[in-house]
């Protein structure tokens, strides 16, 4: 540092230079902590009971996102009993990896109480995700574009969802982005199919901000723990880039922007540490409903697929 700097500076810079290395050794200390799949099943709590039964369906674009933006999913089984299905978009595009990305998938699904779903790819009649997932195919290639949507539409229909998550669609990545597509006309064919009026799709993000969020999830440090656990699981995946050992930081930082961005420029801060963001939106045949002004929910204020029909499918009732 320049010999100008005064006394005062000196001190005061002592003080946080030594609060931010404190949170990087606190933060890289979850490196050491053992990644999996793990030989042992890591079964978590059962939930509460279920009161009309629901059932959740998350569609993860690769092996790994049901545990990093699943929090929502996570806390309506914790809180409601709802029952949550991964279905595995895609297990990857490097086919030489899918059996040990499979692997950890089922690894860590069993750690987060999800059933697990892996959607046969139609052009081979395998249980390997979709293939060649990309935004352009939906043009490029409408016949296999329109058998994938086939294919999840139909389990949809078997699943039943009361409630769907998947990317928004500007996720950056573009198996995410494809996902969004992707989803978003199978849940259209659903609803025609079966004559459902109109389901809710909730967002995720992770690579790319929601712009205009509406739903903050709070989140006990409980909560995130056992995402954690999960995601570990995808222990090629976390040695890559250690998502789950950088996930609480992800998570406080949510609320701090969420704060604003769901409820408005110079809002307050909410009165919690970690919070998950997503925007809900209700699909009813071909278009989307106006969505209601946003909402938070508490860590420890129970959420239900009912509050999330309360405040954003049924808002006036
Ligand atoms: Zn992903």
């Amino acid at each position: 540092m320049s010999e100008t700097s005064s006394t005062a500076w000196q001190s005061r810079f002592d003080l946080w230079h030594a609060q931010v290395q404190r949170i990087i050794a606190t933060v890289d200390s979850g490196a050491s902590i053992a990644t999996g799949p793990t030989a042992q099943a890591l079964t978590p709590p059962s939930g509460a009971a279920a009161a009309p039964p629901t059932k959740v369906l998350f569609c993860a674009p690769h092996p790994d996102d049901e545990c990093l933006s699943g929090a929502l999913a996570l806390r309506l089984r914790m809180d409601s009993g709802a029952s949550v299905t991964n279905i595995a978009i895609t297990l990857g595009s490097d086919l030489g990896q899918r059996a040990r990305r499979l692997a950890e998938l089922q690894s860590a699904c069993r750690a987060l109480g999800f059933a697990l779903v892996v959607p046969i790819e139609p052009a081979t009649g395998l249980p390997s995700g979709f293939d060649h997932l990309e935004p352009e195919r939906r043009q490029t290639h409408p016949a296999e574009w329109h058998a994938q949507v086939n294919e999840l539409a139909l389990i949809f229909k078997r699943e039943k969802p009361d409630l769907i998550l998947a990317p928004h669609v500007q996720d950056f990545n573009t198996t995410h982005v494809a996902t969004h597509m992707l989803v978003t006309d199978a849940i259209t064919e659903y609803l025609e199919r079966s004559a459902i009026p109109s389901l809710p799709l909730v967002e995720t993000e992770f690579w790319h901000q929601i712009e205009r969020p509406n739903l903050m999830v709070g989140l006990t440090p409980a909560i995130a723990a056992m995402q954690i656990v999960a995601a570990a699981e995808h222990g090629g995946e976390m040695s890559r880039n250690p998502y789950h050992v950088l996930h609480t930081c992800r998570l406080m930082d949510n609320v701090r922007r969420g704060s604003e961005v769901v409820f408005g420029q110079g809002a307050a801060a909410q009165p919690f540490k970690l919070a998950e963001l997503y925007n809900v939106r209700v699909r009813k045949g071909r278009q989307w409903l106006p969505t209601p002004p946003g909402q938070a929910i508490a860590p420890e204020q129970p959420v239900s697929v009912a509050w999330i029909q309360r405040h954003y499918v049924f808002p006036e009732a």
